[in-house]
């Protein structure tokens, strides 16, 4: 086979293995969703095209590694029939990764599964300068690990102070996590410094009498974060969104901003640092029509 068509190949999700005449098949998995039948199609596709192993990727994928060349184009069709998808590899905006978010999780603010279909339905697959991941976790505790990724999305929930029905007992300042909330009786008032807030809504479920109560719910959204050879976390950008289809905007904004200004093979966190993060804001602003 030539080097060309192995490239064609990965670009598909087929990638060579060291064994030389087999390949490791990437299937396209959403938000680490999958259903019991596309479970078992995986299970007898590894069986009847591989050597009975699936391997559970980093990234909440699925591979169906040592398919012989010849077994490729049956293996692909026997998924399709079985509905499931084949991954995608390059330069393209990959699988979205998910937690289980506010409709299994007790702690989620935002439903992440859904986002993660809405985010995969319009980009999965779609040309940009290099690789481009998205992760989203439904809450502060960050399961998914936003700053990882190229876009990264954090549940919010932020509170606000209501005088009526405050007893100063403290717990909110005790519970607050970074330290921000200030309580003085002496003063009568408790403040928040909401630059510092990191949405958890602690002291809103930690407040005895609902004085401290929830004003936003929503998520942050971080751009240009990477893992692999050289780690950097994203950085926070925007203000809270308040919907998915405002993240699903910022999203698309983010990758138009990739799309022209990013070099190719050059992440978009590298992009960031050469234009500037407030380039991005700018244009996203712009673009969705928002203030930063
Ligand atoms: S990030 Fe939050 S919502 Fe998602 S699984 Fe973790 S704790 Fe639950
Ligand atoms: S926990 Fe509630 S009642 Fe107690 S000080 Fe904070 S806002 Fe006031
Ligand atoms: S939401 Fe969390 S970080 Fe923000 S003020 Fe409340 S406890 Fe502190």
């Amino acid at each position: 086979m030539k080097e060309a068509d192995y490239k064609e190949l990965k670009k598909g999700g087929m990638m060579r293995q060291r064994e030389a005449g087999h390949f490791s098949v990437r299937l396209h998995v959403v938000g680490g969703q999958m259903t019991t039948g596309q479970l078992c199609a995986i299970r007898e596709a590894a069986d009847r095209f591989g050597k009975g192993t699936v391997h559970l990727t980093t990234r909440q994928g699925m591979e169906i590694p040592s398919v012989p060349t010849e077994s490729l184009a049956s293996l692909k069709e026997f998924l399709s029939d079985s509905g499931v998808g084949v991954g995608v590899c390059g330069p393209t905006v990959r699988t979205v990764t998910a937690c289980q978010g506010c409709r299994i999780c007790p702690s989620g603010a935002i439903d992440s599964p859904a986002l993660a279909d809405a985010v995969d339905r319009e980009f999965y697959g779609k040309p940009v300068p290099h690789k481009f991941k998205v992760g989203i976790s439904g809450c502060a505790n960050n399961c998914m690990k936003a700053e990882e990724n190229d876009i990264g999305i954090k549940g919010w929930i932020g509170p606000a102070w209501n005088k009526e029905g405050c007893t100063f007992c403290g717990v909110c300042e005790a519970v607050c996590p970074t330290k921000i909330v200030k309580v003085s009786e002496d003063d009568g008032r408790v403040s928040v410094d909401l630059a510092g807030c990191i949405g958890c809504g602690d002291c809103i479920e930690a407040c005895p009498t609902g004085a401290m109560e929830e004003e936003t719910r929503g998520c942050q959204i971080f751009a240009g974060g990477k893992f692999g050879r050289v780690p950097s976390l994203g950085k926070r950008i925007l203000g809270v969104l308040r919907s998915g289809e405002e993240a699903i905007a910022a999203i698309r904004a983010a990758v138009d901003f990739f799309r022209i200004h990013g070099k190719p093979r050059e992440r978009f966190g590298d992009t960031l640092r050469r234009t500037g993060f407030e380039a991005l804001e700018n244009h996203m602003t712009e673009r969705m029509g928002k203030s930063a």
